[in-house]
């Protein structure tokens, strides 16, 4: 009886605004969070995982009511189960210090972590801006001096040493403390009031909330009276003006240029004194890479006894984009043999020889059967081609018969070689591709 064939099922696609990371591309991903790892272990940076989802009560504490993330961005929803309020990650930072002050982290000292991962945002979707985006970030905790401060830029500008990294601009700020702060806003809102009539909407809404944040807004209308806004600088106390003078002084012995940049404000509110951008206008409009500073406040606002900390997040979606623009951090085909298959027979001996080559590290992909069992050695050899292997291993029926592999360079010229299948681990070198600078 032949059955009639259902209707193909409806095509299904992904959100928009959140991506899928393909190959060959992933391997970019991964070449560069090798890179990350490794500045990292140079500073003595411990890796931390911590949830996706967070109640959403600590994204609202954590960042502050009067944000653009707590005010809009946020992803979040009622668990159907017990009605809890819960929030995809915005950022990774709240959870950071979450963990730590729930796991007593700090008992001992400081903690140097970094993080790596997807972080949610319901922003309108561009180029460098998505709504699953990934950040990799540090966050030194427990410490308070400015050497941490310089500390953490410095990692940053040293990956983007490694990495060739060209066009990146450090613009640096102080946000002083509280009290500094409080008294720079008065003036700000009284400078403002003076201006209603230049000021948009949002900016009114913000004036008496937030009225740092004028400082940061976009509006080319606004920016005349912006200029001419009270600068907090011109308010820090002697601590807090030699807490920005070390920071600087300690980039400047390291050779790091920085801006000072007295309209940087960031927008989340937890940060006090230095806060800092790694900039480039080589990727349009979306042209902060890295960013970060001082948030000395926000373990005792999620309810850990206080310490401060210091610690930035970069847009991993921007650095690749810069990286690629650049030419930078392109991959080779990692592979170094296809095994090429004659008969589906020959599978115990091929895969036990693969096998042993696999142990001794060499990386092989194999032929499998399609529904009439072996594809042609043509269509094989197209595939052994297209794999950007160095070598085919031809497991062929006359080879097979003789307890043998025929070796075929695929790239450049060379002898073809037979090898025995017994006792692979003696040859096996010949396969491994030269170590990649
Ligand atoms: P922006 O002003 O570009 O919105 P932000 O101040 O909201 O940035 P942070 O919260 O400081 O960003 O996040 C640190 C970094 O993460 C940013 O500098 C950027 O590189 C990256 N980033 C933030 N939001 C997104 C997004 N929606 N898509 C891609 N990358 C992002
Ligand atoms: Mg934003």
């Amino acid at each position: 009886m032949v059955e009639k064939a259902a209707a193909p099922a409806e095509k299904l696609v992904g959100i928009k605004g959140m991506n899928d990371i393909l190959p060959p591309d992933s391997a970019r991903w991964e070449l560069l969070e090798s890179h990350v790892r490794s500045v990292m272990r140079g500073y003595g940076f411990e890796n931390i995982r911590t949830p996706i989802v967070e109640p959403t009560p600590l994204f609202v504490r954590g960042l502050g009511e009067v944000t653009d993330v707590v005010e809009k961005e946020m992803y979040s929803f009622t668990d159907k189960l017990n009605g809890e309020a819960l929030t995809l990650r915005p950022e990774n930072t709240a959870g950071v210090v979450r963990a730590v002050v729930e796991h007593s982290l700090l008992y001992n000292g400081g903690r140097r972590l970094y993080y790596m991962g997807p972080m949610f945002r319901h922003e309108r979707p561009q180029r460098g801006r998505y709504r699953q985006f990934h950040q990799i970030g540090a966050e030194a905790l427990g410490f308070g001096g400015p050497e941490v401060d310089a500390e953490v830029i410095l990692m940053a500008s040293a990956l983007w040493k490694k990495l060739g990294l060209e066009g990146i601009e450090l613009q640096l700020n102080s946000l002083g403390q509280p009290a500094e702060r409080n008294q720079h806003r008065a003036a700000l809102i009284a400078y403002f009031e003076q201006h209603m009539d230049v000021l948009d909407e949002e900016a009114k809404r913000r004036l008496h909330l937030n009225p740092l944040r004028l400082l940061d807004s976009k509006n080319p209308a606004m920016q005349a009276i912006i200029e001419k806004a009270p600068q907090l600088l011109d308010y820090l106390g002697d601590a807090s003006r030699q807490h920005f003078e070390t920071v600087q002084s300690i980039l400047a012995a390291n050779g790091v240029t920085a801006t000072v940049n007295p309209r940087l404000v960031r927008g989340l509110d937890y940060y006090n004194l230095t806060v800092f951008e790694f900039v480039t206008t080589r990727l349009g409009s979306q042209g902060t890479v890295c960013a970060g500073g001082r948030y000395d406040y926000l373990i005792e606002q999620i309810g850990g006894k206080p310490a401060p900390a210091v610690g930035w997040a970069m847009g991993v979606e921007r650095v690749l984009e810069l990286l690629k623009e650049q030419e930078l951090l392109q991959v080779q085909p990692q592979l170094d043999a296809y095994a090429v298959v004659t008969n589906v027979q020959f599978f115990p001996q091929v895969s036990a020889c693969l096998q042993a080559l696999r142990a001794s590290g060499v990386s092989v992909q194999m032929q499998a059967s399609g529904p009439e069992g072996m594809p042609s050695l043509k269509s094989q050899f197209k595939r052994a081609d297209g794999s950007g292997a160095r070598f085919a291993l031809i497991f062929g029926d006359d080879e097979v018969a003789q307890g043998c592999v025929a070796l075929k360079p695929l790239r450049g010229d060379g002898e073809q070689l037979r090898l025995p299948l017994t006792g692979v681990a003696s040859w096996a070198a010949r396969l491994q591709s030269p170590p990649t600078v």
